[in-house]
């Protein structure tokens, strides 16, 4: 791999909840942005769906306090979330030390990175058949 190439696959995103308690940043490349719909992810968030975007946990640096973990398949998964503001920030599998997903919604640059438009959306028509109408 060249010094050029080491550069260009090794973009750090920053991001964290509102109030900031939790910060963090993460290094590229970006693996499966989606959305999912799923009962869990709703559930949870408030909302029909999240915006999921899996990034290398050898990248991953926890630069304020590390998120609330809660399992919701115990022994199995854990979604991170700020114990203050109740940002949702992040998910993991136990066992699983090569990929953490993070809420494209957590980071500062969510909104203008092309990277991480969803390729998959995730059950989405049967979560919320308004939205297509919507836009
Ligand atoms: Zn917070
Ligand atoms: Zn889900």
């Amino acid at each position: 791999m060249s010094e050029t190439e080491a550069v260009t696959g090794s973009d750090v995103s920053s991001g964290g909840c509102l109030c900031r308690k939790v910060r963090f940043t993460v290094t590229g490349p970006v693996d499966d942005p989606h959305i999912c719909a799923c009962k869990h992810c709703a559930k949870r968030s408030g909302s029909p769906f999240q915006w999921w975007v899996g990034f290398p946990m050898p990248g991953l640096e926890w630069t304020g306090a590390e998120p609330t973990w809660f399992d919701t398949h115990p022994g199995k998964t854990a979604r991170g979330f700020c114990p203050d503001c109740g940002s949702h920030i992040a998910a993991r599998d136990h066992g699983d030390d090569t990929v953490i997903g993070i809420l494209a919604t957590a980071l500062d640059h969510h909104d203008t990175d092309p990277d991480l438009v969803p390729t998959n959306l995730n059950r989405l028509p049967e979560a919320a058949p308004w939205l297509a109408q919507a836009g």
